[in-house]
This record gives C-alpha cells, sequence and structure tokens, in this order.
C-alpha cells in the first residue's frame, strides 16, 4: 500500500474523537472496575435505563400496539425520512393537548429516540462561528454533538439554592450574536428539578431579547411527582421559538425502542422559511429515521396507554425519590440541595473535607465500585466535579441495599475514628 494514503488514519492525527467524558463511557470504566465479589451483586445508580428493573415495565398496550405493526406486513419498508405521516399527527396531537395552540404534523420530525433529536436540532442549526449555550451540569451529548459539528460550547450555571434554576444573567452575558440557542433540559437530568412557568416565561422573554432559539429537552415530560406540575416549554413559543425534543424512551419505559422527536414550537413561524425546512427535511434524509414499524405502532401506543400505567410510574419514582432523599440526609459526608421532583436523577454534593484518602468524586466513585460493587455517576461526567449524579429509577430494595453499602464505605473513609 502507498505511504502516506491513509496518514491521517495512521497517526490519528485530527481525527481523534473529542475529548468530553461521556456518561456511558465513564459507568464502563466504573463497571470494569468491580471486583466480580460473589456476595455483593453490582447495583447501579448509574445510568438511565429503569428497565433494569422488573417494576418499571411498560404497559402492555404498547407492546400489543408494536406486535400487531409489525405483523401487519404493512411497515417493512421505508418511511418517508422526516416520519409517517400518521406518526407525526399523533404526536403532534399529544404535545398539542399542553398547548394554547395547535401543533401541525409538519412540526414534527421523527427521530430514533431523543438523542437523535439532540443531535438534528445542533446539526442543523450550527453554522461557521456559531455557539450555543447549554447547562452545567447537563447531558454530556449536547457537549459531545456540539464539538462533532464545530459548534461552540458555552456553558450557564444552574443554581443548586434556587431549585437548579438557569442562571439567566449568565446566558445574558454569556450569549452574542452568534449565539443560536440556549438549551434546557425540564424535568431536569442530572438535577430531578422541575420549572415552574414563571421561570419558563422568564427563559423565553430572555431568548427573545438575545434573538436565540430555546432547545426544551423534554425527555422526561411529564415525569414530575412534586410540587410543580409539568408545564411544556412550547407554552412560549409564541415568545421565542423552541424546538422541543422527546422520546417515548422515560415516560413510556422503552429506551430500546428508539422512538423520538424533534418538533418546531414556533406558532410566529420564525424558523418557518422554506429554505430552513428543506434543510431540516434534508438532514432528515441523511438519518434515514427509526424503524418503520415502530413508528406505525406510535398513534396506536399514544391512545391506548392508559393513564394508571403512568400513575404507576410517577408513584413509583416519588416513592424511589423519598428513600434517596431520607437516605442522603442519614449520610454526612453527601448533601443534597432539594429533593427531587421529576426525572429520574438527583444531584447530591461529596463532603470531601470528612473523608481520608479520597481525592475527587472520580476517585470515590471508583473506589465506591471496587469496594461495594454499587456503581454511581461521578459528578465530573456531567459538568460539576465533586458532585455525585444518582439515577434513583431502581427497586426500593435496591436503592436500601445501596445506600447501606454507601454508608459503610463513608464510614470507612470518615476522617472521625469512630463514624459518629
Ligand atoms: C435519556 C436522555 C436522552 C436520550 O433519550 P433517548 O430517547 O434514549 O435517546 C436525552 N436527553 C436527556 C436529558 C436524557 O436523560
Amino acid at each position: 500500500m502507498e505511504n502516506g494514503v491513509y496518514q491521517n488514519l495512521d497517526s490519528g492525527q485530527g481525527i481523534e474523537a473529542p475529548a468530553n467524558i461521556t456518561i456511558k463511557g465513564t459507568l464502563s470504566l466504573l463497571m470494569a472496575n468491580t471486583n466480580g465479589d460473589d456476595k455483593k451483586r453490582v447495583i447501579s445508580l448509574g445510568i438511565g435505563d429503569p428497565t433494569a428493573y422488573s417494576c418499571f415495565r411498560t404497559t402492555a398496550a404498547a407492546q400489543d400496539a408494536v406486535v400487531d405493526t409489525l405483523r401487519s406486513y404493512k411497515f417493512n419498508g421505508y418511511s418517508p425520512t422526516v416520519g409517517l405521516p400518521q406518526t407525526r399527527k399523533a404526536i403532534a396531537k399529544y404535545l398539542s393537548s399542553d398547548l394554547p395552540y395547535e401543533l401541525s404534523s409538519d412540526d414534527v420530525y421523527v427521530t430514533a429516540g431523543c438523542t437523535q433529536a439532540i443531535e438534528m436540532v445542533l446539526s442543523i442549526l450550527a453554522r461557521p462561528g456559531a455557539n450555543v449555550l447549554l447547562p452545567r451540569p447537563g447531558f454530556p451529548i449536547y457537549g459531545l454533538c456540539a464539538t462533532f459539528r464545530n459548534l461552540e460550547i458555552r456553558y450557564y450555571d444552574l443554581l443548586p439554592d434556587n431549585g437548579w434554576e438557569v442562571n439567566l444573567n449568565a446566558v445574558e452575558a454569556l450569549a452574542d450574536h452568534k449565539t443560536i440557542a440556549v438549551v434546557i433540559i425540564n424535568p431536569g437530568n442530572p438535577c430531578g428539578n422541575v420549572y415552574t412557568r414563571q421561570h419558563l416565561e422568564k427563559i423565553a422573554e430572555t431568548a427573545k431579547q438575545l434573538g436565540i432559539a430555546v432547545i426544551a429537552d423534554e425527555v422526561y415530560g411529564h415525569l414530575a411527582f412534586g410540587d410543580k406540575p409539568f408545564v411544556p416549554m412550547g407554552v412560549f413559543g409564541s415568545v421565542a421559538p423552541v424546538f422541543t425534543l422527546g422520546s417515548l424512551s422515560k415516560r413510556w419505559l422503552v429506551p430500546g425502542w428508539r422512538l423520538g422527536w424533534l418538533v418546531t414550537n414556533d406558532p410566529n413561524g420564525v424558523y418557518k422559511n422554506p429554505k430552513f425546512v428543506e434543510r431540516i427535511k434534508k438532514y432528515c434524509d441523511i438519518c434515514g429515521g427509526p424503524a418503520t414499524f415502530i413508528q406505525a405502532a406510535v398513534p396506536l401506543i399514544i391512545e391506548q396507554t392508559k393513564e394508571a400505567f403512568f400513575g404507576k410510574t410517577i408513584n413509583m419514582l416519588k416513592q424511589s425519590a423519598e428513600i434517596c432523599y431520607k437516605k442522603i440526609k442519614e449520610i454526612p459526608f453527601i448533601s443534597c440541595p432539594s429533593n427531587a421532583e421529576g426525572s429520574m436523577a438527583l444531584m447530591v454534593k461529596l463532603n470531601l473535607s470528612l473523608l481520608k484518602d479520597i481525592s475527587d468524586d472520580m476517585d470515590f466513585c471508583f473506589k465506591l465500585a471496587k469496594e461495594e460493587s454499587v456503581i454511581i455517576l461521578p459528578g465530573l461526567a456531567v459538568g460539576l466535579k465533586n458532585w455525585l449524579r444518582i439515577t434513583f429509577a431502581a427497586e426500593p430494595a435496591a436503592l436500601e441495599e445501596a445506600f447501606g453499602r454507601l454508608k459503610s464505605f463513608c464510614d470507612r473513609y470518615s476522617k472521625q475514628q469512630n463514624g459518629y
């Protein structure tokens, strides 16, 4: 083979993956670090995949819908890359029921999970020199994707003592004429917060004043179990254009089905110019869209899922979040600014000054995995060093066991001799 042709690949120069830490990457390192202790089964409070626990099962109605569409022979072919018309229509109707205006099918693009919706929205908005405002702590796929698209990332902080609200002053200070959008995640991952209607309105007004769009990650839409109801950002779509991202993954407990959406909540038509719509469609052509039979099942899934199924999930998450909050209070080495009110995760702060031989959150999580077979995500992986992200979508017994091990781990590393 001639030398030089594959030079880039040989040297690896310029082709390495962006240096961002991913959640999956960090967790697999932690998993590999457990010592296979037979007496202690591995308990993961790391990844947000509730299907590991049998109490978090999807509804039979959703499974039946998929089986029926699969068996019909009607959905073995390609779908339009923007999504099947009936799927777009069903998603538009589903989301419109919480909005002061009606979405049309044309506002909906069907994607392979919310992950592809993230990748799609950043790709279609990206242009040379542009930047995007991301929350810290946040969801690392945004940073990873922005880096691949050469979008500059500017992080704004969420405020732990203010229910993890957006620091709007920081957003204003960070934005300039090259800013394309501000990303919010509500209900929040990793913080478990739910934003009030008033706060969402303020975010929209800030975006309007800055002339930017809001990208609203609502993959945990409706998974709110505290005092605040879930309000979709699209409610304020007439203040500033909103791109809403979502999927079946979390609310229907089927992350493996890879069915999500990118929706333009843009009643004033800021982004409705034909060139931009063409750009989205071209991008859909690149992506190809999710499996046709899963798409075809969506109208039935939405129509036939009973309120009781959603209610059961909410109750389980509420119960799990309460166990977490109670257990966290019993461990003086960690603290939580506020109880989770939504989603499946929360952030706790590590009090390193009380621990010996632990250098930081990474060190803490690696030692915990090795010694106690408990997997917890270091805060660094979501942008907040010396915090921990705990996923509580787990069976109560597993949570109690994990916190018990966490407590004895901390006691062992306590600077004070006899614990407390
Ligand atoms: C899980 C998650 C996603 C990805 O959703 P999929 O539908 O599984 O691709 C996106 N954003 C946040 C905040 C998430 O927690």
